[in-house]
């Protein structure tokens, strides 16, 4: 089986499996307890905060460890918009976030909150031009992702940083797909908060991190013991946070750089074959713009995504309709109708394929023959 859904998870590490064994071998203690077992588990909380931290050129202080980035999005944005919104209430977003920043949207609106959903063109970008008409006094948060996880497209994250340097609203930024791929500095981009989520780098799933900037104070989402100075109560999982942390120091500027040449390039091999042997498609998306590289979303006319996704899975090949989150549900992803409009045959007819640092170019290779091959039988039986 050849694996193509990296954007949904990405395999773990095997030294991030080695380090996670040895944590929970040898050291269970809990990070809060005084004596010896706890004081050995809060150093090793300590040491992978440090990672992290110095992985987003922060200090540890700015590092919130959380459930993953569904919590981490849920805090930055309830908590933040409910904290401020004696300043305003109106707050930004885009119609292409993830559904774990849409429904807290959606709760902060039946809250009193006023959203507006920036929208996006067809290469699912937003333009700074909305953003900037979007943007009034009465605006307390910003949520924007850094880059889609259905079809790779970044947002002008630095831009609207900049632009919101002498505004009161707080600017949090869903990284969780680009965090592995992209050198990230908060301070440098005006990012006040960020989510990121372990196990889309080759770190265990139910492990996040929520990055604050020195002005925001988290008040907890979920209340109880004083865990992570007040900001996230629960006992630490602190063997998910030292993979978390392991993952992260085998990731470096170079091998990020490189990793997006490389997943541009098999996408070129995709696009390849399939022009080679007439194959009709589209990107969803720009692959000549900006972009995190290892999505690769794309439009083959006639052929549904279901019969395709389904076909690939008997050839053995992994790939996704859209999100994972939905992949289970028949709703129609609302990025492509985002991009597209409601009534585009884009919409049920797309896949997403998504690489890995476990990705090969002969996986890519042996995958686009199969998707060559696929959608010249789901085609031939339509014209029956
Ligand atoms: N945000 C984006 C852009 C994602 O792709 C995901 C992945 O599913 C999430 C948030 C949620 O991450 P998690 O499932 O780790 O909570």
């Amino acid at each position: 089986h050849v694996y193509l859904d990296n954007a949904a998870t990405t395999p773990m590490h095997p030294a991030v499996v080695q380090a996670m064994t040895d944590q929970m071998m040898n050291d269970f203690g809990n990070a809060s307890s005084t004596h010896f077992f706890g004081r050995t588990a809060h150093a090793a909380l300590d040491k992978a905060r440090g990672q992290l931290a110095s992985t987003l050129h922060t200090k540890p202080d700015h590092i919130v460890f959380t459930g993953g980035a569904t919590e981490s999005n849920n805090t930055a944005i309830m908590q933040t918009a409910r904290a401020n919104a004696g300043r305003g209430k109106h707050i930004i977003t885009t119609a292409i976030e993830h559904l774990s920043v849409l429904k807290p949207m959606r709760t902060l609106e039946a809250e009193g909150f006023t959203v507006t959903y920036l929208p996006v063109d067809e290469n699912g970008e937003i333009s700074l031009a909305d953003f900037k008409a979007a943007l009034d006094d009465e605006t307390i948060l910003v949520s924007i992702m850094y880059g889609n996880n259905e079809v790779g497209s970044v947002m002008p994250i630095a831009e609207i940083g900049a632009l919101l340097a002498d505004h009161q609203a707080l600017f949090h930024v869903d990284a969780t797909q680009a965090f592995g791929l992209i050198d990230l500095d908060p301070a440098k981009l005006g990012i006040d908060l960020l989510s990121a989520s372990a196990h889309k780098l080759n770190g265990p799933k139910g492990v996040g991190l929520l990055y604050r900037s020195d002005n925001v104070h988290i008040k907890p989402l979920l209340q109880g013991g004083e865990q992570e100075s007040k900001r996230r109560a629960g006992t630490e999982n602190i063997p998910g946070i030292v993979g978390f942390g392991t993952a992260v120091a085998l990731l470096n500027q170079d091998a990020k750089a490189q990793k997006q040449a490389d997943f541009l390039q098999f996408s070129h091999q995709i696009t390849a074959a399939l022009t080679a042997a007439d194959v009709e498609f589209h990107v969803n998306g720009n692959l000549e713009h900006q972009r995190l590289q290892h999505v690769l979303n794309l439009w083959l006319p006639g052929a549904s995504t279901y019969a395709l996704q389904t076909n690939l899975d008997l050839a053995g090949f992994a790939i996704s309709g859209g999100s994972a989150c939905t992949a289970g549900s028949l709703e129609p992803s609302h990025v492509l109708t985002a991009m597209y409009g409601e009534d585009s045959p884009r919409i049920s007819e797309s896949i997403r394929i998504s690489f890995g640092t476990t990705t090969t170019a002969e996986d890519v290779d042996a995958f686009a023959q199969a998707l060559i091959k696929i959608v010249r039988r789901l085609l031939a039986r339509k014209q029956k």
